[in-house]
């Protein structure tokens, strides 16, 4: 210990960090570890901007460690790979996620459940087995152990397909894990941002029926003629909301606002399932007793493992799958950070990584 950020590792780094729990990030010089062989690195070329990126720079979860750069939506091309590195060469696109390390050994790891290892390694804001800080994808490289490289394939574009790697894969891996991928079927999403309309768009492609349920009724229009939702229902409309009582298989839920469950429940057929994304910070009320009369589960979700990670991006690749996204110049993060807070994106933040940040 002892050493500066830019003096730990051999490798020169540049990116925006915030330097406490204002959140504020401005240029900030690093250093990334040497590529040893089973490590890829990425020019880092697009960064999606997440809302936990938020919670993180402010601190809200109690676990940020300053000076701290956020990012775990990163894609690029590999410009080094290690010796015995087999997922990718160099030349080919490829994305790092939420996860950069975990154990290997336990039941989740040993069933390609990384994002459920309890000794997973987030992407920033953590510490690497060598005791330095991880730094995430609002910089010019990345250097991360293959295990935790996807690979991106040629006809999905890296801009629009980097929110797939914690937005995409946050919805894709509920709408498998719990059955709700399979044709005829009728699913519910509430909430139409970044997570919610990626649903919509997984969901469609399975073949499912999807029924957006939102409290803005000015979002009709765009889930059905933009997303290709089936229909849409507003949620403070009781009339509406008792009309479709007992009629949805799933839910997936992405708000993280308090919000009462029960109208959510009753929407659900006997043996529904609600899934949880959204992380409310305060508790929940739970009603149990729709749960009992109609055998309905509460469930929540995390992202998915790498092996999941992959098979989603391939499946999105196939299906024409990306986020809608608004591509912003470095030098706009604290902007779009201001603007995410008040839900003013459609629906997710790209940082042009490769064409504006530059090095001072
Ligand atoms: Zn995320
Ligand atoms: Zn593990």
């Amino acid at each position: 210990m002892g050493k500066t950020p830019e003096e730990e590792h051999p490798v020169k780094a540049f990116g925006w960090a915030a330097r406490d729990a204002s959140g504020v990030l401005s240029p900030f010089k690093f250093s990334r570890r040497e590529n040893e062989e089973y490590d890829v690195t990425l020019k880092v070329l697009y960064c999606g901007i997440c809302h936990s990126d938020l919670h993180f720079l402010k601190d809200e979860w109690g676990m940020s460690i300053y000076p701290l750069v956020p990012g775990h939506e990163i894609v690029g091309i590999v410009t080094k790979v290690g010796s015995k590195v087999q997922k990718v060469k160099v030349g080919e696109k490829a994305g790092v996620g939420c996860l950069i390390g975990s154990c290997h050994s336990c039941d989740d790891c040993a069933n390609d459940r990384e994002s459920y290892c309890t000794k997973q390694i987030l992407t920033y804001s953590t510490t690497y087995y060598d005791g330095t800080t991880n730094y995430g994808g609002y910089s010019d490289i990345m250097v991360c152990n293959e295990h935790f490289v996807i690979r991106f394939p040629d006809n999905l574009p890296l801009d629009a397909g980097a929110p797939l790697l914690c937005a995409g894969i946050t919805v894709y891996s509920p709408l498998k894990y719990f059955g709700l991928d399979k044709p005829g079927m009728h699913v519910g999403v509430v909430g139409l941002g970044g997570l919610g309309h990626m649903a919509v768009k997984f969901a469609k492609a399975f073949g499912v029926k999807v029924t957006v349920i939102s409290t803005s009724p000015s979002k009709e229009k765009e889930a059905i003629e933009h997303l290709g939702a089936d229909s849409f229902l507003v949620s403070r409309d009781v009339d509406q909301m008792e009309a479709a009582i007992g009629t949805i298989d799933g839910i997936i839920d992405t708000v993280s606002a308090v919000h009462p469950l029960l109208p959510l429940l009753n929407l659900l057929k006997s043996h529904g399932k609600l899934v949880m994304v959204g992380a409310p910070e305060k508790p929940l009320e739970l009603p149990v007793f729709p749960l009992i009369m109609g055998r309905k589960l509460v469930a929540g979700s995390a992202t998915g493992g790498l092996k999941e990670t992959q098979e989603m991006i391939d499946f999105a690749a196939k299906h024409n799958i990306t986020s809608d996204i608004e591509v912003i110049p470095m030098d706009y993060v604290n902007t779009a950070l201001e603007r995410l807070v008040k839900g003013d994106v459609r629906y997710r933040f790209v940082i042009d990584i490769g064409n504006t940040l530059h090095a001072t």
